[in-house]
C-alpha cells in the first residue's frame, strides 16, 4: 500500500488545517448521531488515514459522504482539531480525485482560478448572447424575439448534456474507487435504487444530523434550497413544451408556472441568504471555515436567483430594455454556476451524497449475502 507523508499538507488547501492536532481518542466517533457501531467509525478513521497519508484508503471510502457536517464532533473535540471541517475538507479533495477531466483540481487550487473561470464563463457567454440575439423591440416586451427560443432551448439541452456526461463520468469514477471489491449481483443495485431516490429527494439523514445538541439544525435550509432548484430545473424544462418563460406574451400572474417559480426564487434567495449569514458571523461550528469554492457556490447561486426574479419583475412590468439586459446577465450567470458547480465543485455534493449511501447500502447486503 502507498502512502503518501505529504498528505496533511496537501490536504491545507482543502481546508484541513488542524489534523495533526488529532491524537485519535475516538471522543468525535463515539458523539456523532450518524455513525454505525459495526460498520461506519467516521471521522476518527477517516483522520488517522489521513494523518498516515493513506491516500488510497482514503479514496475507497464512502465515510466522508456520509457526514452530514452537522459540527457536533467539532464542538466536542478535546483538542480543537475541528473533525467536522476535516470531513468536509476531505469531501473536497475526494471530489478533486473522482474529476477524470482534472479541472476540478485546478479549480480548488486556488481562489483566483476559480474567479478566472466564472469571469471567462461569463463573458465568454454574454459575448455569444451579443452576436446571436434577436432584434430588440423597445415599444414593449417581447423577451422571445430577443431570446429566441429555438436558440436558447437546443444551448440549453447540449450545454445540460455536455455536464451530464462529465458528471456521470465523476460518479463512475467513485463506483470504481469505491466498489471495485465488492462482489454484489447487479439485481442488488436494482433493489437499492429507491435508496438512491429518498436520499436524492429528503436529505433525511441530515434531519437527525446535531439533534438535540443545541447546534441549530441546517435540514430545514438544505430542503428549502434543494427544492427551490428542483423546481426551477423542471419549470425550466415544460417551458419547452408550455412556453411561460421565454414568450411575447407571458401568462396571467395565478399561472401555475409562475408560482412555482417564485417559490422557487424565494426559496433559494432565503436559503442562501440565511446559510451567507452564518458564514460571516460563523456562530455555529459547521460554519467556522469557509474554503473559497463555498463562497463562490452560494454568490452565483444568489445572483442567478435574483437576477432571474427581477427578469420576471421586468416582464410583468412591462420593461423591455431592463427585461433583456438582465435576461442576458443572468443567462451568462446561470452558465458559470452549472458548468463550474454540477460537474467541478460544492454542487457535485447533491450526487455525490446519495451515491454514496446507495453505495453503502449495497455493500453491506451484499456483506450480509441478502441478493
Ligand atoms: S478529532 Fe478530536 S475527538 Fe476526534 S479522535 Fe481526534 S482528538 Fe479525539
Ligand atoms: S460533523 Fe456531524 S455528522 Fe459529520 S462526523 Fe462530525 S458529528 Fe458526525
Amino acid at each position: 500500500m502507498r502512502v503518501n507523508p505529504d498528505f496533511v499538507e496537501d490536504l491545507r488547501e482543502f481546508g484541513a488545517n488542524k489534523v495533526t492536532e488529532c491524537f485519535n481518542c475516538g471522543n468525535c466517533t463515539a458523539i456523532c448521531p450518524l455513525t454505525t457501531l459495526n460498520e461506519e467509525r467516521f471521522p476518527r478513521r477517516i483522520i488517522r488515514f489521513i494523518q498516515l497519508g493513506l491516500v488510497e484508503k482514503i479514496k475507497s471510502s464512502l465515510e466522508p459522504w456520509l457526514c452530514y457536517y452537522c459540527g457536533e464532533c467539532s464542538s466536542t473535540c478535546p483538542r480543537q482539531a475541528d473533525p467536522g471541517e476535516t470531513m468536509m475538507a476531505i469531501r473536497r479533495y475526494l471530489i478533486t480525485a473522482y474529476d477524470w477531466t482534472g479541472f476540478s483540481r485546478w479549480l480548488y487550487r486556488s481562489k483566483v482560478n476559480e474567479i478566472i473561470a466564472a469571469l471567462v464563463l461569463f463573458f465568454l457567454t454574454l459575448g455569444i448572447i451579443y452576436v446571436l440575439h434577436g432584434p430588440i423591440v423597445t415599444t414593449h416586451t417581447e423577451l422571445e424575439t430577443f431570446a429566441p427560443s429555438h436558440i436558447v432551448h437546443p444551448a440549453g439541452y447540449i450545454f445540460g448534456l455536455i455536464l451530464a456526461i462529465i458528471l456521470l463520468g465523476n460518479i463512475y469514477r467513485m463506483y470504481r474507487f469505491t466498489m471495485r471489491d465488492v462482489k454484489a449481483p447487479f439485481s442488488l443495485y436494482i433493489k437499492e435504487l429507491k435508496s438512491l431516490a429518498v436520499h436524492f429527494l429528503t436529505q433525511i439523514r441530515l434531519r437527525v444530523c446535531g439533534q438535540g445538541s443545541g447546534i441549530k439544525p441546517q435540514w430545514r435550509n438544505h430542503i428549502l434550497i434543494m427544492t427551490g432548484y428542483t423546481v426551477a430545473f423542471i419549470l425550466v424544462q415544460v417551458d419547452l413544451f408550455t412556453k411561460w418563460s421565454i414568450t411575447n406574451t407571458p401568462p396571467p400572474a395565478w399561472h401555475p408556472a409562475k408560482l412555482f417559480w417564485t417559490y422557487s426564487s424565494v426559496a433559494i434567495l432565503y436559503g442562501t441568504t440565511v446559510a451567507m449569514v452564518g458564514r460571516i458571523k460563523k456562530n455555529q461550528p459547521y460554519h467556522q471555515y469557509s474554503h473559497s469554492t463555498d463562497w463562490m457556490f452560494l454568490i452565483l447561486l444568489w445572483l442567478t436567483t435574483f437576477t432571474g426574479l427581477l427578469v420576471r419583475i421586468f416582464m410583468e412590468l412591462d420593461w423591455p430594455i431592463p427585461t433583456y439586459y438582465t435576461f442576458a446577465v443572468h443567462l451568462a450567470l446561470v452558465v458559470p454556476l452549472l458548468g463550474l458547480e454540477v460537474p467541478f465543485a460544492k454542487w457535485s455534493h447533491l450526487a455525490y451524497r446519495p451515491f454514496a449511501i446507495y453505495f453503502e447500502n449495497v455493500r453491506r447486503r451484499a456483506m450480509e449475502g441478502k441478493a
